[in-house]
């Protein structure tokens, strides 16, 4: 489409406007608006789309208060509507639309495109009435509100942020926590004498819970920075994201699954999940093609070749992929049915034994409803396996399981949207990938690319929340802060976490008969 032409795409979390939604999107939206007004042909524009598509991501749980949209002024027709209902001279321009704006609003240009993240909450502080409905109170908490907070709010926790006036942490953090129920951020300025002296504060930023009833306890963090105070708030008891129930495990044993639910451990990988995950992809997708040939054909051989190299299992499973491996590379015809395929497959009576077990048995990958989790968890953990596997056995090509998994998902993987999102992320820049370390890194970060598209969205298993992986408690070592505060990941780290973590030796083998 038109829209696809330019910067950005569907899946950058960043609006997409034209000129026939534009007017319906900025006029009387009851979230403020921010726009990029752009043109694809422009250098400057195509230098900046890396750090707005970062901006969008990096914001966009604040969407209900203020929303991030962009518009190609070089399409056709979209021309007219920036340089003369917009009134934009120059690309790109980003400007600020309050909440409830009217037909003939120009929005507000930002003159310095530096630190636009706090730009945005100096212009939701700056928002006159109406104030958009989503957007929490942002001005520090006086001792007077505090006292009566519980009385006239209806939530388990109040979150207090203690900082120095120029900070943006404790507003950035009200802004993060907005969708979920039961929690309330408020900052309180280290100016702030008397409550900084009931309370005997003396690090700023830090961060303390309060309860009704009158406790107060400091919340403990690995940084004291804005990531690491909103992942923690966001998993407090109670603390759920809006519109999901408060779940407890016992209510998934009664009655929600067909399977029973089986305890697991949430930080190992199970042999149980990718024997299932190779059962329903060889079994149940791959069989939605009666014949197999041309990209198809490619595709099924270079997913199954990667399997017979690196797939790190069990005897009689390894023997039954690296025959279908071998009778693949074996056929001379330009096609081959699935019925062949599948006969290979299913022919248990072979010397050495092999098979691969029918069904699937989830277990790290279970949901709390069928709906939930199990082959597309599969799919990705089988993927992070192989790659490290990979890696571990020293593998020529670099890119050999990237691409097998590329085309094993755009071939073949049910889910057609993730496909489209799975292969723009791969042209984007898979080709960097310049070694198998790389490729598990390029793996990592485009999952939790996707996790932080994806998380608050219904497909979200409320058990399982989306989180940018592995949390803080998982691996401490792998996070840190910048200078500034922003939260960074220590690349080394993540690396040998991804080596042990999804290594040939940790992977659990109960759960298996
Ligand atoms: P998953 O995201 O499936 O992850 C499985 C396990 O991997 C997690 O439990 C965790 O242990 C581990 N893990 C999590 N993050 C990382 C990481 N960054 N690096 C390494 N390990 C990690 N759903 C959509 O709604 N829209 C999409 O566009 C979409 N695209 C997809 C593209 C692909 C290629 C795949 C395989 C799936 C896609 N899905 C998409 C499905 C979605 O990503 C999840 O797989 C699904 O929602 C189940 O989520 P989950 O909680 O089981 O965790």
């Amino acid at each position: 489409s038109a829209a696809e032409a330019g910067l950005y795409t569907a899946s950058d979390q960043i609006v997409l406007l034209s000129q026939r939604n534009v007017r319906s999107a900025l006029v009387n939206s009851s979230a403020a608006m921010v726009v990029e007004f752009y043109a694809s042909w422009c250098g400057h524009c195509v230098a900046f789309s890396p750090y707005y598509k970062k901006l969008a991501r990096d914001i966009k749980e604040w969407k209900p208060a203020v929303n991030v949209a962009a518009i190609d002024c070089a399409e056709e027709g979209n021309n007219k509507v920036c340089s003369y209902d917009y009134e934009v001279r120059g690309y790109p321009t980003i400007k600020f639309f309050p909440a409830y704006s009217e037909a003939d609003s120009t929005g507000r240009p930002y003159r310095d495109l530096r630190n636009l993240r706090h730009r945005i909450i100096d212009s939701l502080e700056a928002h006159k009435e109406p104030w958009p409905p989503a957007c929490p109170p942002l001005e520090p908490i006086s001792q007077a509100e505090l006292d009566v907070f519980f009385e006239t709010n209806n939530v388990q926790h109040l979150a207090l942020i203690f900082e120095d006036v120029n900070s943006y942490v404790g507003r950035e953090v009200t802004l993060d926590l907005l969708q979920f129920d039961n929690i309330a951020v408020r900052r309180v300025l280290k100016s702030d004498h008397s409550l900084v002296t009931k309370l005997g504060v003396t690090e700023f930023p830090s961060c303390y819970l309060h309860q009704p009833g009158g406790n107060f306890t400091r919340l403990r963090v690995n940084f004291e920075a804005r990531a690491f105070y909103s992942y923690a708030l966001q998993r407090l008891p109670g603390v759920v994201r809006s519109g999901n129930p408060p779940m407890v495990l016992t209510q998934i044993h009664t009655n929600s699954t067909e399977e029973p639910w089986r305890p697991f451990n949430r930080s190992r990988v199970y042999m149980a999940d990718l024997e299932s995950a190779l059962h329903y992809s060889l079994r149940v997708e791959v069989a939605a093609f009666d014949v197999l040939e041309k990209d198809t054909l490619k595709a099924l051989n270079k997913y199954v070749s990667v399997l017979a190299k690196y797939f790190p299992g069990r005897p009689m499973v390894m023997n039954l992929l690296k025959s279908l491996n071998s009778w693949l590379k074996n056929q001379t015809d330009n096609q081959i049915s699935y019925e062949a395929f599948k006969q290979v497959l299913d022919n248990t009576a072979q010397v050495p034994h092999t098979a691969l077990p029918e069904g699937v048995r989830w277990v790290g990958c279970q949901g709390s409803q069928p709906h939930f989790r199990r082959y597309p968890c599969g799919v990705w953990t089988l993927f992070h396996v192989l790659t490290v596997q990979a890696n571990a056995t020293g593998g020529s090509d670099h890119l050999e399981v990237l691409n097998a998994m590329r085309n094993y998902i755009r071939h073949f993987f049910g889910c057609r949207d993730c496909a489209e999102h799975f292969e723009n992320m791969a042209r984007e820049d898979l080709a960097s990938v310049d070694s198998l370390q790389s490729a598990m890194t390029w793996l990592w970060f485009r999952h939790n690319r996707v996790n932080n598209r994806i998380a608050g969205a219904l497909s979200e298993d409320p058990l399982f929340p989306k989180i940018q992986w592995p949390s803080p408690e998982m691996c401490p070592s792998c996070h840190t802060v910048s200078e500034s505060g922003e939260h960074k990941w220590k690349k080394e780290q993540v690396l040998s976490f991804l080596l042990s973590y999804f290594s040939s030796s940790s992977i659990l083998t109960d759960y298996l008969e």
